[in-house]
């Protein structure tokens, strides 16, 4: 059947609007981890009954469906599946902000930074802020519940998440938390993670914050990468939880340096970037500074002024570009160990990238345990076998320090194999029970998470 019938029923509801000649749009093909699949077909929706009009007319014709939010996610999660429609929501950008309630209403589009800056006019503060926070969308955040900088201190998306109106793929617009009168069981909680497997997510009720007094930004340049985790260790242990605590090994400084020119660093073993907040917050990094010198930071700046602090986060912020820009490809992955364990987790990255012909470095969010562990490919061809080699001894190590495979990113399409190292069989077949009770036709995001 040619693409024109197939799509009948939905171009005589949308007409042009239905994007049939999707080669004008090859961004839509892939997101960050490269993986490129061209869909049949691409649809905005403008509104929330376009939403539930296109899950309709899909289901009808058996046509999966695969959401988008800005396409910044890393592990596949909007890369369209075969013959697939792929159902942008970026354009439903609503943003309602409730100040005397500490809510916003939110669609699904709009940007996390623009939800963040709006907040803080009210003075309030919306403290899940992965680093792609300026680009990423909050229905990809719920989706993908995603973390960031400040995570450690202040929680995750799912932290924030108090009600959702999702549809479902029989058209039903589901109302949870803040959006119905009554709660049973935990739909919003079962939706938040689910990478576009379930329902599209259509708004988003957030709770936010007052904006909390900040301390000094902290650098702190290390001869070794066991000397900054060391660091970190010793900071959690002592009780003390900055609002930021982010690090970054030597190689990765090098990247940064050569993309943002910035660090007036040339050489280090490893940085981390530190941020207090609270009553406590003066106190606190005046001790994360004794702390840093008391395991050899050759290298110390405090930052009070918040214009120059805010240089020092951008750094961190376009470290992952930073990263990519250094190397022809990037394999990047993404787990996270208690913070105990991260020396060991650093020592082994280290130990990788003696062993292996690539570069293989790591960054990431230190107080959470969670490491961005990166394996660059230059122009030397390698063999794709020993990368998958070095990744799955990344992820066995991650499993044995007590880890997860999936800090933040999720598992989209380049996990989905790796699944079952971390799950056991109940959990697994419980999960994917829910996707049929949801999705039994598979016609949401079908491929991804779980391996048929
Ligand atoms: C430079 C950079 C830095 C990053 N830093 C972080 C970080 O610090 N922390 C972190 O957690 N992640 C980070 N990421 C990963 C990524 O930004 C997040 O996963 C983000 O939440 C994805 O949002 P998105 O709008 O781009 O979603 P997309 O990539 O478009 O989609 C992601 C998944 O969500 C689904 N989806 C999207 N919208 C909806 C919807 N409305 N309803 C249902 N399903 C939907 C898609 O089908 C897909 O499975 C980073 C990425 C980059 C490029």
């Amino acid at each position: 059947m040619n693409s024109e019938t197939r799509f009948a029923p939905i171009i005589d509801r949308f007409g042009s609007r239905l994007i049939l000649d999707v080669d004008r749009l090859p961004g839509y093909f892939h997101d960050v981890s490269e993986i490129n699949a061209r869909p049949d077909a691409i649809f905005f929706a403008e509104t929330e009954p376009e939403v539930i009009a296109i899950i309709n007319l899909c289901r009808k014709s058996k046509i999966p469906i695969v959401f988008r939010g800005a396409g910044t996610g890393y592990t596949g999660g909007a890369v369209p599946s075969p013959s697939c429609l792929v159902l942008s929501l970026e354009k439903l950008r609503k943003l309602k902000i409730e100040p005397e309630k500490y809510q916003a209403f939110c669609g699904p589009g709009l940007i996390t930074k623009e939800l963040m800056d709006k907040a803080a006019e009210f003075s309030l503060f919306y403290p899940p802020d992965p680093a792609s926070y300026d680009e990423s969308t909050l229905g990809g955040n719920v989706a993908e519940n995603a973390g960031g900088l400040h995570c450690k201190k202040y929680g995750v998306t799912k932290d924030y998440i108090i009600g959702l109106r999702a549809v479902t793929i029989e058209g039903e617009l589901l109302k949870t938390g803040v959006y119905s009168d009554r709660d049973l069981l935990d739909i919003t909680g079962i939706i938040i993670g689910s990478e576009g497997l379930l329902a599209a997510v259509t708004e988003i009720a957030v709770r936010l914050i007052d904006v909390p007094k900040t301390g000094a930004t902290i650098l702190a340049a290390f001869g070794s990468p066991e000397n900054a985790a060391r660091t970190v260790s010793q900071v959690t242990d002592e009780g003390i939880v900055p609002s930021v605590m982010e690090y970054m090994d030597g190689d990765a400084v090098q990247a940064s340096n050569r993309y943002e020119h910035s660090l007036e660093i040339d050489q280090a073993g490893a940085i981390l970037l530190f941020e207090t907040s609270g009553e406590n917050a003066d106190k606190q990094s005046k001790r994360i500074y004794e702390i840093c010198r008391e395991h050899n930071a050759g290298h110390l700046k405090k930052e009070d002024n918040p214009a120059a602090a805010e240089n020092l986060w951008k750094i961190r912020r376009n470290l992952s570009k930073a990263v990519k820009a250094s190397a022809r490809e990037k394999i990047a992955e993404d787990v996270c160990v208690p913070p105990s364990k991260l020396p060991e987790l650093v020592a082994f990255v280290a130990q990788l990238n003696q062993e292996y012909p690539i570069r293989v470095n790591s960054y990431g969010h230190a107080g959470d345990g969670n490491l961005h562990v990166n394996f660059l490919i230059e122009n030397v061809p390698v063999d794709s076998a020993l990368i998958d080699e070095g990744v799955k001894r990344l992820f066995e190590k991650t499993l044995e320090l007590g880890g997860t495979l999936t800090g933040e990113h999720g598992i989209g399409l380049t996990k989905k194999r790796f699944l079952h190292l971390e799950f056991d069989s109940p959990t697994l077949r419980c999960m994917k029970r829910i996707k049929n009770v949801f999705d039994p036709a598979h016609l949401l995001n079908p491929g991804k998470m779980f391996c048929t």
